[in-house]
């Protein structure tokens, strides 16, 4: 084929390889003539040529001296109106020369001879190495490419197939067929070819650590779409156009201020842009519930009637007079007085006195709605005032879930157990609570996870507590505190009957021509069945008798009248529970009843000491904080100093001394049982007992004095009970007689002292 003059095809951006094919599509001129004389000549052969420099083609200088012979295998035209021709590479071939005639570039080409040498036998093992390793990484290449590798015989054929499917750029391609050596052109294609595969690698590995996480979000797509494809057949939700819908159309009746309900509009934008696979879709959609069902300016009109107020505080609490008529007046100044800087309502008192119902009864009398929130046990400030929203599983504070809960901006806001909070690395959640309660802050209330500004001035919170001790001090000052005390029992017994029996035999649908329930048989069940200070425990077993008059009535079918007195209580509500009388039988040496006030109100507190011979320690169990320990050791010097007064030989106070108080586990403090731990001591150390039904309180310093102690009323009501028909108490404690109820005043004969030695008069030289 030397010399032979054949059309040159220049092609910009396709090479062509020996022993491949490529197809081509053409309109243009310059091709078309030189494809057109090739196609007419007998064997179709042409050169293909790609220009050096790829964009640039100004004469036969831009031309290499190689190229690829090539035969037109097809050639038709296309309805576009093109020309489509399938060429044939054949091999390469060197131009002698390039001329221009006829419109296109000609060549005169001749052949390429090359020796055949060691080396490339060792290239084509080599570059079958490398292709072994290349095809392993590729999974998907094609089978034809692969099963022309077993027609392949020489180096340069192998070069030549490697070189049309290795995806490489243009640049190289063109830079392979120019290579004529077979070892230069493997040389090239190894180095590219591992080059390629430390690509393959990299790119396996972003594969598929994409694919993981593509796998997770998917499949929570799925879930989720799976989810709302349930939801939408069973009608729980429309698509989220609806959804947004809705959320616009619930924006547009919300009374919110502007500024809040641009917030809202944003939100919604934000939550019609996100993917619905997004997690940030749930976030945002709980934060928009949360913002629409606030009741933004939603205010009930307040009962101004105080009469009324009155009537209804009347009918649902018995008794309690003093605290009503606190509760009215402090209604009364804040109604006229309007007065923002007027304190909290702090009711305070033992479980079951009636705070809550109490507090209830404030809001139902006003026309108010209800929140109610217990801080027992909080020791984090985000539990009063939210997480930010960036925390995973955020939520508003308490206080904004219960104004939800109560669907205005004005309920009655009753916060539990506000004794109860503590104080730890969180926060102090009695700080935020302070300004939630802060009429002149709380305007302005922010919730961190609501951002906005929510008014809480027309609320009206009231606090309940167990101890006041225990109210954190910055919070104590801003409460206006009303104190509820124990009940007695004939207190106990009215509550009872007018308020518990008829309440409970509504509730089981009884009535009273149905059951009656004997004033004494009342009275037993408070004494027998339950011990506490309110009538909590009370309610509930009138309620369990009336279950089991009810359950009665169905089985045995017939309309009976119920007589209840007190012999029939064991057949309904079982064995009593408690004696009432607690105090023993017998007098003993060395035990004597102190007087304690404990989270179920007022009760005796036995002290029991005795000794041994020792060297003259005192040990003290039963659960004694710091206090009370000292209150023994004031006792105990107290009396080895005053041995002589009190006619006690000095030798006894060489023996070991144990001071018990019973219950244990119970944990006990206070400096109130000083006398009865001095009287305990001499009584043993005289070898003198003391009346059971005697019972005392009072503080002693270590000159004898006793001073005056707290809870009066509570720890008679207690002593009563148990029994106790004496009481010694200090002087200064004189004035709280008048809380003691009549009745108690009648059965108990009280002694009030200023120094030990009137108790020592009283108790042992009688
Ligand atoms: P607290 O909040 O002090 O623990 P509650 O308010 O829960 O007590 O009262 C317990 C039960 O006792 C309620 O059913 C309440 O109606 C009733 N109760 C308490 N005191 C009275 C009272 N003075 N008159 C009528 N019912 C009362």
């Amino acid at each position: 084929m030397n010399n032979q003059k054949l059309a040159v095809l220049v092609l910009n951006d396709v090479v062509v390889f020996p022993n491949n094919e490529v197809r081509i599509e053409y309109n243009d001129s310059f091709e078309k003539a030189s494809i057109d004389y090739a196609d007419s000549t007998e064997d179709k052969y042409l050169i293909i040529v790609n220009p050096i420099d790829s964009n640039y083609v100004v004469d036969v200088t831009s031309l290499p001296s190689f190229g690829v012979l090539g035969q037109i295998k097809l050639k038709l035209t296309v309805p576009n109106g093109k020309t489509r021709v399938v060429i044939e590479g054949i091999r390469r071939v060197e131009v002698a020369n390039y001329f221009y005639q006829d419109d296109f570039y000609q060549a005169n080409i001749k052949d390429i001879f090359m020796e055949s040498n060691d080396d490339e036998k060792n290239y084509y093992n080599l570059l079958m190495k490398s292709l072994d390793k290349y095809i392993e990484k590729t999974p998907y290449m094609s089978n034809a490419i692969i099963s022309q590798l077993d027609t392949v015989e020489t180096l340069d054929e192998l070069c030549d197939l490697i070189g049309s499917f290795l995806p490489v750029d243009y640049e190289k391609k063109k830079q392979y067929v120019l290579t004529v050596s077979p070892v230069e052109r493997a040389h090239l294609l190894i180095e590219d070819m591992n080059e390629e595969l430390k690509f393959l690698e990299l790119e396996r590995k972003i594969e598929s650590e994409v694919e993981q996480e593509i796998e997770e979000s998917q499949k929570e797509y799925f879930l989720r779409e799976k989810l709302r494809a349930i939801k939408r057949e069973l009608g729980d939700i429309n698509s989220k156009e609806d959804e947004v819908e809705s959320l616009k159309k619930r924006l547009s009746k919300l009374k919110c201020n502007y500024k809040v309900k641009e917030k809202i509009r944003n939100e919604i934008s934000r939550y019609e842009a996100i993917g619905s696979h997004s997690p940030e879709l749930g976030m945002v959609r709980d934060y928009l519930d949360w913002m629409l069902h606030l009741p933004w300016n939603i205010y009930t009109k307040d009962t101004n009637d105080l009469v009324k107020v009155e009537s209804i505080l009347n009918t649902s609490h018995h008794a309690l007079e003093e605290v009503k008529s606190r509760i009215l007046e402090y209604l009364a100044v804040k109604q006229n007085t309007n007065n923002l800087r007027s304190p909290i309502l702090c009711l305070v008192g033992p479980p079951g006195v009636g705070k809550t119902s109490l507090a209830l009864s404030i809001a139902n009398s006003l026309g108010r709605q209800v929140a109610k929130i217990s801080v027992g046990g909080i020791n984090d400030e985000a539990e009063i005032v939210g997480h930010r929203r960036t925390y995973v599983g955020a939520n508003p504070g308490r206080i904004i879930q219960g104004i939800r809960k109560a669907g205005t901006a004005n309920p009655v806001f009753i916060i539990d157990e506000i004794d109860k909070m503590t104080k730890d690395i969180k926060g102090d959640p009695a700080s935020s609570l302070l300004e939630v309660l802060d009429p002149e802050q709380n305007s302005k209330f922010s919730d961190h996870y609501i951002e906005e500004e929510f008014d809480l001035s027309k609320v009206l919170f009231i606090a309940t507590a167990n101890y006041i001790e225990q109210i954190p001090y910055e919070l104590r000052d801003r409460l206006e505190i009303i104190e509820l005390t124990s009940y007695t029992e004939y207190e106990k017994l009215d509550i009872a009957k007018n308020h518990l029996i008829p309440r409970a035999l509504e509730e089981h649908g009884l009535t009273s021509l149905q059951v009656q329930v004997d004033d004494d048989a009342i009275l037993a069940i408070i004494r027998y069945y339950t011990k506490e200070a309110g009538v909590r425990e009370l309610d509930r077993m009138i309620a369990s008798l009336f279950r089991k008059i009810v359950k009665k009535t169905l089985l045995e079918k017939e309309q009976v009248f119920y007589h209840i007195k007190e012999n029939d209580l064991e057949t309904f509500l079982g064995k009593r529970k408690f004696s009432y009388e607690t105090t023993g039988k017998k007098n003993e040496v060395g035990v004597v009843n102190g007087m304690a006030y404990t989270a179920f109100g007022g009760d005796i507190l036995p002290i029991e000491v005795t000794m041994f011979p020792g060297k003259g320690e005192l040990i003290l169990t039963g659960s004694l904080g710091e206090v009370m320990q000292e209150s023994c050791q004031i006792a105990f010097s107290y009396i080895k100093a005053n041995a002589v007064f009190f006619a006690i030989d000095d030798a006894i106070f060489k023996n070991d001394i144990h001071i018990h108080f019973p219950e244990g586990a119970v944990n006990k403090d206070g400096p109130s049982a000083g006398i009865a731990i001095t009287t305990a001591l001499i009584s043993l150390f005289k070898n003198q007992a003391i009346a059971n039904n005697v019972a005392m309180t009072g503080e002693i310093t270590l000159r004898g004095r006793v001073l005056e102690i707290g809870g009066l009323r509570e720890k008679v009501i207690g002593a009563h009970r148990a029994g106790i028909r004496k009481i010694i108490l200090p002087k200064e404690n004189k004035k709280d007689l008048e809380e003691i109820p009549d009745e108690l005043k009648k059965e108990i004969k009280f002694t009030f002292v200023e120094n030990y030695d009137e108790v020592y008069q009283k108790l042992f030289k009688c």
